[in-house]
């Protein structure tokens, strides 16, 4: 393509997204108006985006935490391709299913911490954090409990942008001014040592955050509090770790009042602790799981509630129609491309690769980072991590108009060749599973380009 053509399929494609598109979780005037517009992306192989005008940009976010085995799989491609033809489409609904719904949730089954046997499908991780909302109500129905309807969840948690997954979700900003959350959502501190720890040690600030749960519970009654909802690693809120401890206090507590626990797994999902799943990484034994996003490699929109057998059977043995269900739930084109990624998965070595070596390279790397000026704390586990942004790093100080620095070192590290995301101001990041230790190494050189860069934008360097 020549040079001129390059431009003028580029300014065609941004002025079609200016004029035209109303993409999600934008700032239109931002975009449309004070900005210069939109990245087109327009191919990608294996960790590398390319973007029209042919920069190559190392994807450090595997899309939106999701192209977990990368760009470009033929093996993917190939078996949608034989699905489409051989049947594109059929439902569920009717007493009718598919060979590939049917296989794709035996195999979740045998994957999914024991006990969780049965599968509820959507085509998002918002939609499974919806299904789940009605799910556990009409679970507490049929179980003769009807007085449970309340929900616990996080500050800062993500559950997806429909109503009840931003209902479920701590982020104000998406509820404020949208009349959410819905009611009966109640919202704890989440087991964010840097930020609340004080002068805790990572371990005593787990167990008060965990206490915060039954403190929550006894407050609302526990006879009234059908569940609580937490990702094991909270991602879109800063990839927020919980100290060691937290997850098997939440459990006790749980355990003890009743309360069901549900692991948002769309994110920790499909090998990206290093672990099929967080639930395996810390040892959470859930009632009910949701999954997206990995589950395809973001190949096709599919998602997935995994369901304990105590619900499924609660919910057979009672009978009663469950009303709800999606056109795609369980759709056979992304329950076969599910399926070969799952197997991909397994057999590509990739979990033993993240524990063994490219985890470890990564969080070696990133404590490489600690004595830069600008940087207060890293955390990682397997691949995905967080770099925070401070003001001070002895008080642990924010900068005063939070998110702005990280906005910036978002733009650095674009124009160094390097797809992050900025929560806040810290750089967050989950590569696809594929990356190798030379391109983790490139990932955190031009990182580090960037911080620089920032730094010098503050004059601290
Ligand atoms: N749960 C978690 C933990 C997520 O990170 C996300 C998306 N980032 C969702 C749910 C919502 O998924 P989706 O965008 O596919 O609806």
């Amino acid at each position: 393509m020549s040079e001129q053509t390059v431009r003028n399929s580029t300014q065609r494609w941004k002025d079609l997204d200016v004029r035209h598109h109303l993409a999600p979780f934008t700032d239109y005037k931002q975009i449309k108006v004070d900005g210069d517009g939109a990245r087109i992306i327009t191919s990608a192989k294996g960790v590398f985006l390319t973007d029209s005008e042919g920069n190559k940009i190392l994807d450090g976010m595997a899309g939106l935490w999701c192209v977990n085995l990368g760009y470009g799989r033929d093996e993917l491609a190939q078996v949608a391709y034989e699905q489409m033809k051989e049947l594109p489409y059929y439902n569920s609904f009717f007493k009718t299913t598919t060979p590939p719904t049917v296989e794709l949730a035996e195999k979740l089954s045998s994957l999914t911490p024991k006990g969780l046997d049965y599968i509820f499908y959507g085509s998002s991780g918002s939609e499974s954090n919806d299904t789940v909302m009605r799910m556990v109500r009409f679970y507490w129905n049929q179980a003769g409990k009807p007085e449970k309807t309340h929900f616990t969840s996080h500050n800062l948690a993500y559950h997806g942008s429909t109503l009840a997954g931003a209902s479920l979700g701590g982020m104000t900003a998406m509820q404020e001014g949208f009349g959410l959350p819905l009611p009966g959502i109640h919202h704890v501190t989440p087991p964010y040592w840097y930020d609340l720890g004080g002068d805790m040690t990572p371990e005593e600030f787990g167990i008060k955050a965990a206490k915060a749960v039954e403190e929550k519970i006894l407050e609302i009654g526990a006879d009234k509090v059908a569940a609580f909802i937490g990702e094991p690693i909270q991602g879109a809120g800063g990839v927020i770790i919980p100290p060691a401890g937290y997850w098997a206090e939440i459990q006790r507590i749980c355990r003890q009042y009743d309360v069901l626990i549900i692991a948002d797994e769309v994110i920790c999902g499909f090998g990206r602790t290093g672990k099929m799943f967080g639930c395996q990484t810390f040892g959470i034994q859930p009632d009910m799981m949701t999954m997206a996003k990995g589950i395809t490699s973001g190949y096709q929109p599919l998602s997935a509630v995994a369901v304990s057998d105590k619900i499924g059977k609660t919910l057979i043995d009672r009978g009663g129609e469950f009303f709800h269900g999606y056109t795609y739930s369980g759709h056979p084109v992304a329950c076969a491309v599910a399926l070969k990624n799952i197997q991909l998965i397994e057999e590509g070595g990739y979990l033993a690769q993240i524990e063994t070596v490219t985890g470890p390279h990564l969080a070696k790397r990133l404590a490489g980072l600690k004595d830069h000026p600008l940087v207060g704390e890293v955390r990682s586990i397997g691949l995905i991590g967080a770099v925070e942004m401070v003001k001070n790093k002895q008080t642990r100080e924010r900068f005063e108009n939070d998110g702005a620095v990280g906005a910036r070192c978002r733009d650095h590290c674009v124009a160094n060749g390097i797809m992050l995301r900025a929560v806040r101001d810290a750089m967050v990041m989950s590569p696809p599973l594929i990356i190798t230790v030379q391109e983790i190494d490139s990932l955190i050189d031009k990182l580090t380009l960037a911080l620089d860069a920032t730094a010098r934008d503050l004059k601290v360097l």
